[in-house]
Parts: C-alpha cells; sequence; structure tokens
C-alpha cells in the first residue's frame, strides 16, 4: 500500500525553498499527496550548510567584486576545483533570479542607476537584491513547508543568516556539542542497524562521501564509548534519514540512487516527488 507519511530529505527541502521555479514546483506537488510531511532539522542543518551557503556565496561574490563579470570569473574558477559541485547550484541562484530580471525594463534600470552605469555594475546590483530576497525568505520558510518539523537536534542552534559589513553571514552551519553530538544515545542504541548500513555503504558505487560514511558508521558501531563528534554527526548523512525515518513514512528525495539501497536495507521506502506524483 501507498504510503501517506513522507519523511523530507535535504534535496526536496532545498528543491522546494531555493528552485520554486523549478524542480520546486513537483516537489511540491508530491507533498500535497501526503496527508502528513515531516521535516527533520538534520536536513535544515543540512541545507544551510550546503545549498543556502552557495547562494550566499554568490551573493557575497557580487557584493566584494561589485561586478558581474567578475563574479562569474569567480564562479568559474570554482568549477575546476573540488568545489565544483557548487558550481551548479550557484549558477541556479543566477538563473533564478535572472527570470526576474526579464520583467525589468533598459528605463526602469536607467532610473535606479542613472543614464551612464554600467550594465556590469546594475547587473551585479539587481542579482544581489534579488539572491539576498531569496535567501532571506527561503530561511523563512523553511518550518513552513510541512506540517510538522521533527527530530530536534539540542547541539544546533538554528540561527538566522545576518549580515556583517555587508556581507551574509550564516554560521553556525556545524552542532556544537559540549561533550558529544546530541544524536549519540540514540545511535548507540541502533549500532545493528549501523552495522547493516555499513555493510550496504561498503558495497556502493565508490564516491568519496561514501567511503568517509562507511568508516563513521563502522567507527560508531563498533567503538561504543567513543563520544560523537560534530564531524560524525555531519559524516551521516544519508544515513541519517535511513535510520531516522520513521517506519510508517516514505523518505522523499531526488537523489533516490544513494537513498533507495540505504532505506531498503532497515526495510524502509525511498521515493523521488516524480515518482510520487505520476502514482
Ligand atoms: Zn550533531
Amino acid at each position: 500500500m501507498t504510503k501517506q507519511k513522507a519523511f523530507l530529505d535535504t534535496t526536496v527541502l532545498v528543491d522546494i525553498l531555493l528552485k520554486p521555479n523549478g524542480r520546486g514546483i513537483p516537489a511540491k506537488e508530491a507533498l500535497k499527496t501526503f496527508t502528513e510531511t515531516e521535516l527533520p532539522v538534520y536536513a535544515i542543518k543540512e541545507f544551510k550548510a550546503g545549498a543556502l551557503g552557495y547562494f550566499v556565496w554568490m551573493y557575497n561574490k557580487l557584493t566584494s567584486t561589485n561586478s558581474f563579470v567578475s563574479s562569474l570569473a569567480a564562479l568559474q574558477s570554482i568549477s575546476v576545483t573540488p568545489q565544483r559541485h557548487r558550481t551548479s547550484t550557484a549558477l541556479e541562484a543566477l538563473k533564478e533570479s535572472a527570470e526576474e530580471l526579464k520583467k525589468i525594463t533598459n528605463e526602469k534600470l536607467a532610473e535606479k542607476y542613472g543614464q551612464k552605469a554600467s550594465a556590469d555594475v546594475s547587473l551585479a546590483d539587481n542579482f544581489r537584491e534579488s539572491l539576498k530576497y531569496r535567501i532571506y525568505k527561503a530561511w523563512k520558510s523553511r518550518r513552513k513547508i510541512t506540517t510538522k518539523v521533527t527530530q530536534p537536534l539540542n547541539c544546533y542552534p538554528e540561527k538566522e543568516p545576518y549580515e556583517k559589513r555587508g556581507l551574509l553571514k550564516l554560521d553556525p552551519t556545524k552542532c556544537k556539542p559540549e561533550r558529544e553530538c546530541c544524536l549519540g544515545q540514540e545511535l548507540r542504541n541502533n549500532r545493528d542497524k549501523l552495522s547493516i548500513l555499513q555493510a550496504t555503504i561498503r558495497d556502493l558505487p565508490g564516491k568519496t562521501e561514501n567511503t568517509r560514511r562507511h568508516v563513521i558508521l563502522k567507527e560508531i558501531a563498533r567503538k561504543p564509548k567513543q563520544a560523537i563528534t560534530e564531524e560524525y554527526c555531519r559524516g551521516l548523512g544519508d544515513a541519517y534519514f535511513a535510520l531516522f525515518c520513521p517506519e510508517d513514512s516514505v523518505i522523499l528525495t531526488t537523489n533516490i540512487s544513494d537513498h533507495k539501497p540505504l532505506a531498503e536495507a532497515l526495510g524502509k521506502e525511498a521515493e523521488t516527488p516524480l515518482q510520487r506524483i505520476e502514482i
């Protein structure tokens, strides 16, 4: 039987909050097919440390360079570094803002910036304004898209983005455990499940994050006396959702290839918004 409760992972949260004109549309449609939708705070934490951070990075580039061309150059230069996964999200940020720019006429730009302003400066300013609006809007909406926000993380302060010398800041993006992460006891109580996830990840195609996750799960499962650090908490990633998804819920994710094997190993289900709508 099709499940009536959804447990959102970070990818769906990102689509709804940051891509309202793109993949956010099917994601929202999918949510409507459930009677209950749950968002764990862990997804908010990942959202802030990841996608929202790339939007902020783009905003800060536009601010510090005050040039659209230089900001694109900065974007291009990270596309060849290990941070290249940021590129597509930052491009998405520009694309969504460009959609809004379509509505602005040259006349309006001249009114605002003067006839002699360079297009480079006015473009930078327009993109910056639009990004700032969307960053704050996304943050303010994060707890409103599901029927419930669940699984609070006591060691993670959910602080609003703030401005410092014209730049946007997102800290803290990590949990700040005194002795260990608040998930510690719960993880130790589920050592058998962690071992199952560990074995599943071992057999998945070797991605860097999977290798790290494998080590973390193995350590937690085998060394029950060791404190769970912030690094372990962060490294759980997809495994968090498989482990903590309630039995009567389905994990809703766009990253089905990573989530499905983990969910199924624990007798749970994962589904994409598109699969859900097609039913
Ligand atoms: Zn933590």
